[in-house]
């Protein structure tokens, strides 16, 4: 049964898309079944895995209206080797057409429990609010990742996220866990960086990935190819640091 896992931050631009594009074909390189949902009206995890979302007449979208079966749905990513459901912009209106649905919290989850047997990880890249559509994927998933950048207003955000993830404990999801907050575009020469960084791990201990991922341009210019960057450039430090997450996730039996 798959190990689903969201990943979640109501911050744009602190490396959602990029950790969970890059996960996906690290954790596919290691031979395990992927499927990446994109659950973000921008598309970039569908844009980043080389799916055109301009072509995509069915989405994620019609899987939670109810419209299309997600086996229907989803793609193979033949160069990541891994299973994507893809998002463009009809997402957009999903909140709204939503709310006044049966079940509007728990519509992913009832859609990935179809699957999940064929999977051994299912990683959910959120979009940037603690909006419907990321509960639903804290509904679905049992653990949540956190891609963090090491910058002074990081923590503010963190507690109304670690309020969220409360919530959907109490009342739609007790297993969910924090699996682990990631550090991205680390740079080591910044003082506040090290700062937050250490303040992280005095914080929240073991639930603080080992691995940093740098801040390194192979990690940005990799989704104008369409090809997740650990396989566009696996010697670079960024692709080094994504494939070191995967091992960190299997390796230890850390509840990812
Ligand atoms: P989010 O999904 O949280 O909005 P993204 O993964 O899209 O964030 O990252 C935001 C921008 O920063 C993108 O242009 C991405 O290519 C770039 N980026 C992400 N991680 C890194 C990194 N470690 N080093 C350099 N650029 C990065
Ligand atoms: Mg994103």
């Amino acid at each position: 049964m798959a190990r689903a896992l969201a990943v979640v931050n109501q911050k744009g631009g602190v490396g959602k898309t990029t950790t969970s594009v890059n996960l996906a074909a690290a954790l596919a390189q290691a031979g395990k079944r992927i499927l990446l949902v994109d659950l973000d009206p921008q598309g970039n995890a569908t844009m980043g895995s080389g799916v055109d979302k301009r072509t995509m007449s069915r989405t994620v979208y019609h899987v939670l209206l109810g419209l299309s079966e997600l086996a229907n749905v989803r793609v193979h990513v033949e160069r990541g080797g891994f299973d994507l459901l893809p998002a463009n912009r009809d997402l957009a209106g999903a909140e709204i057409e939503l709310v006044g649905l049966q079940g509007r919290e728990t519509r992913l989850k009832a859609a990935l429990e179809e699957v999940a047997h064929e999977y051994d990880f299912i990683l959910i890249d959120c979009p940037p609010s603690l909006s419907l559509l990321t509960v639903n994927a804290l509904t679905a998933a049992q653990r949540v990742l956190i891609p963090m950048q090491c910058e002074y207003y990081a923590l503010e955000g963190l507690s109304d996220l670690v309020g969220t993830i409360k919530r959907v404990r109490a009342n739609l999801n007790p297993e969910l866990e924090i699996a682990g907050l990631l550090r991205t575009m680390y740079d080591p020469r910044n003082t506040l960086s090290q700062q937050v960084s250490q303040q992280l791990e005095a914080h929240f201990g073991n639930k603080v990935y080992r691995t940093l991922v740098p801040r390194n341009v192979r990690l940005a210019e990799a989704p104008s190819y369409g090809v997740p960057a650990v396989l566009w450039d696996a010697a670079s430090k960024g692709a080094q640091a994504y494939l070191a997450l995967a091992a960190e996730i299997l390796g230890e039996g850390q509840p990812a």
